[in-house]
């Protein structure tokens, strides 16, 4: 699976069992419910299915609640649309219904001369003449046709429409009875929108996560605020391509990444990642380029809207992105470090710390014992190549924590929280095939006592039964055990013997001390060499050991 996570949005292209578990198959980590297409009663009937989903397949696929907050749209027209000539006036009024064009909220206080207004997806384009009353008399700079309630946008200014509107709050109701793990927040422009879901949110008894949409001007000016605020940044660039002209689009992406990256908050990608797809098998090499792109930008997740919504292919969408994502994050080799985390410092130096060792040491994978998930935040954010199993005791930190690049949640028993015995968790890695005998891991927790959060301890864990240790040098080699006669291919011995002949073995342990032209011999002769050998258990001929030649522990399987 790819370290880039999918979210897909639903509808009904993919509100079926089969669809659906195949995407999940293909690795889809979140359901994005679109509310803006969706009655009463939808969230709910997604939940259900799902939850049936998540337990037959053991997944830990959540639900992303995206609210559309209030619009900005025209009204209706007598004929159902208008026809715009480019050079001629138009009155636009959100209180004289014999306007040209009527609005749904009174904007005057937000214009001026200098006011340009978008209507129609930014298709066409008005230029404020003068605003007197409720009228503001303006200049089409573009011909063409507008229906009825079209989206309307004032590029760069902060219009006070509210946060929540009536409607968001029934679809809020039951997200949070469905048990919704996200709640993404379409059009925000500052930070104190942010703040608004969130109370109401945290007041309606749910911890949700909040989904901060990018995608007006003034949201993409205020970021660096709205990131300190959110759990999640999305860059929604259908809505930000009205808003920012298009050639600007692809760096506004990259900026937006970068300033979410620098503090730690994870960032989705989404609108037209494969559009073609709604009705192609396969989508266009502008497409795959553009999702390349988004990986090496660093994101943590993509997101499907209309090809998995209503296209004829959404399960072949979800597979695309998962190759394409396979395959950049072979070749991907750097990638950037967080600069600031203000919340926990301490965490965050024990992750810098985490970057060292896998630079130096051989680990297979990086275990988090997190209470509120940020501790697997801040590691992820560093962009390991290990995979990184969160191991969490709730369910829906395990569904929010999926969200995030590389990480892997994994759900224990709650009294394992006050378990004094990082081997019951090992046990259950172990009995899941997460961790195996010769494998290392990095396991990052609080202590005393492997707390889950509180993040203080970081250790190097060798996974299998412990046999002995000793120093050693070359390569970590795995095999079977001779003590002087039989095919094992480790010898073990007490002290080097000149006369012996060494270089059938691929490792050789000694129980005492060597010199340094003896070691020079071995690392000559490309045989791995443990000296000063304590053993902890009986020694056998023809035993499976490994040797981890970076701490010099020698396990049993
Ligand atoms: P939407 O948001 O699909 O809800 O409009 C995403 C975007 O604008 O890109
Ligand atoms: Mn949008």
């Amino acid at each position: 699976m790819p370290k880039t996570k999918i979210v897909a949005t639903i509808g009904p292209a993919s509100f079926n069992e089969n669809i659906l578990k195949n995407m999940a198959r293909k690795g889809l980590s979140v359901i994005r419910i679109n509310t803006a297409h969706i009655e009463p009663g939808y969230i709910l009937s997604v939940s259900k299915l799902l939850n049936k989903i998540n337990s037959d397949l053991n997944t830990k696929i959540g639900i992303m609640v995206d609210l559309k907050g209030p619009e900005l749209r025209t009204g209706l027209f007598k004929s159902g649309y208008i026809n715009i000539e480019a050079g001629k006036n138009y009155v636009i009024s959100s209180a004289n219904t014999n306007a040209d064009i009527t609005l749904n909220h009174d904007i005057t206080k937000y214009i001026d001369e200098e006011t340009v207004i978008a209507i129609n997806d930014g298709k066409i384009h008005f230029k404020v003449l003068s605003v007197k009353d409720n009228d503001i008399t303006t200049t089409a700079l573009d011909s063409g046709i507008i229906h009825d309630t079209s989206r309307v946008n004032i590029p760069g200014r902060y219009i006070d429409l509210g946060t929540i509107t009536e409607r968001d709050k029934i679809f809020i109701g039951e997200g949070i009875k469905s048990g919704a793990t996200f709640y993404a927040l379409s059009f925000v422009q500052q930070k104190e929108n942010v703040y608004d879901l969130q109370d109401y949110i945290y007041e309606s008894g749910s911890s949700a996560s909040i989904v901060s949409k990018i995608e007006t001007k003034k949201g993409y000016d205020n970021i660096e605020s709205i990131v300190n605020a959110s759990d999640f940044i999305m860059v929604a660039r259908g809505d930000l391509g009205v808003e920012l002209p298009l050639k600007e689009v692809a760096m506004a992406q990259k900026k937006i990444i970068m300033e979410s990256h620098r503090k730690a908050v994870p960032t989705i990608v989404a609108t037209q990642m494969l559009e073609s797809m709604v009705n192609a098998d396969s989508p266009t090499r502008a497409e795959v380029s553009d999702v390349t792109n988004a990986i090496l930008d660093d994101t943590d997740a993509l997101m499907l809207s209309e090809e998995t919504a209503i296209g004829k292919y959404p399960v072949e969408a979800v597979s695309y992105l998962s190759d394409i994502s396979e395959f950049v994050e072979s070749h991907k080799l750097s990638f950037s470090e967080p600069e600031t985390i203000f919340t926990d410092r301490l965490a965050f130096s024990i992750s810098l710390g985490l970057r060292r060792i896998v630079e130096g040491v051989d680990i297979n994978s990086i275990i988090a014992l997190t209470k509120s998930g940020h501790t697997a935040r801040i590691i992820s954010s560093i962009r390991p190549e290990q995979d990184i199993y969160a191991v969490v005791t709730s369910e829906n930190l395990a569904k929010a924590l999926n969200l995030l690049r590389g990480v892997i949640p994994v759900v224990v028993p709650k009294n394992y929280v006050n378990s004094n015995n990082i081997y019951d968790i090992i046990n259950e890695l172990s009995s899941k095939n997460i961790l195996r005998a010769g494998q290392k891991t990095i396991v990052i927790s609080g202590s005393p006592s492997l707390i889950f959060g509180g993040t203080n301890d970081i250790k190097v864990l060798n996974i299998g039964a412990f046999l002995g240790r000793g120093y050693a040098v070359g390569k970590s080699i795995k095999g079977k055990i001779n003590t002087g006669n039989g095919s094992g291919n480790i010898l073990i011995a007490d002290s080097y013997d000149k006369n012996a002949e060494y270089t059938k073995f691929d490792a050789v342990i000694f129980r005492s001390c060597v010199s340094e032209r003896i070691k020079d011999y071995f690392i000559n002769n490309n045989i791995t060499l443990v000296y000063n050998t304590e053993f902890s258990s009986n020694i056998m001929p023809d035993m499976e050991i490994n040797v981890d030649s970076d701490t010099g522990i020698i396990t049993y399987i």
